[in-house]
């Protein structure tokens, strides 16, 4: 009997709501009722982090040198305009777009509308170390956006992905303990 206390002891925690000692593989508070596991998808939830935020490169392709170098530079200018006329902030719940350098045009797309992830690379941008990802969003809106030139896209992709499929399983927890 004794010997069960001090194991029980060792093998608890806190309960993040109502502070009550409970056991440290409780997945609900026998105190307070929390549902210990939606807790912490919600608290996660609520700490949305930026993963990106930005222009995209004003050079992210090979074949923008041949315009560029003949132009003596104006199309390098093109190019500057075309990157300032689009900014990324891409964080571990959307993905939001804005065009325009004047009038701004916004488009915000949920992670978990996302269904599938699709990156390419073509030959040009390979080159520079630079790919496409492709997002195609149950969300008819915006069935499909582009993102390109920004660095590490690949490993950013990933994360989203992760981040996608979190906020799905969070929904569905959500979704069972309050229907
Ligand atoms: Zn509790």
């Amino acid at each position: 009997m004794l010997a069960n206390q001090t194991i029980e002891k060792s093998d608890t925690k806190d309960c993040p709501v109502c502070g009550e000692t409970i056991k440290a593989v409780a997945i609900k508070c026998r105190f307070c009722n929390t549902d210990l596991q939606a807790y912490a998808a919600q608290v996660e939830h609520e700490s949305e982090r930026v993963l990106f935020e930005g222009h995209p490169a004003t050079i992210y392709s090979v074949w923008q040198w041949f315009v560029v170098v003949p132009t003596l530079g104006i199309g390098y200018l093109y190019y500057w305009f075309k990157a300032r006329g689009l900014r990324y902030e891409i964080t571990t719940q959307r993905v939001k777009l804005e065009r325009g350098i004047f009038s701004k045009v916004k488009d915000n797309v949920e992670l978990f509308t996302i269904e599938h992830f699709d990156l390419n690379s073509p030959f040009g941008m390979r080159l520079m170390g630079y790919c496409i990802l492709q997002l195609r969003s149950s969300d008819t809106s915006y069935s499909e956006l582009h993102l390109y030139g920004i660095k590490n896209l690949e490993t950013l992709a990933d994360t989203l992905r992760d981040c996608s499929m979190r906020e799905r399983t969070r929904r569905r927890v959500t979704a069972i303990i309050h229907p």
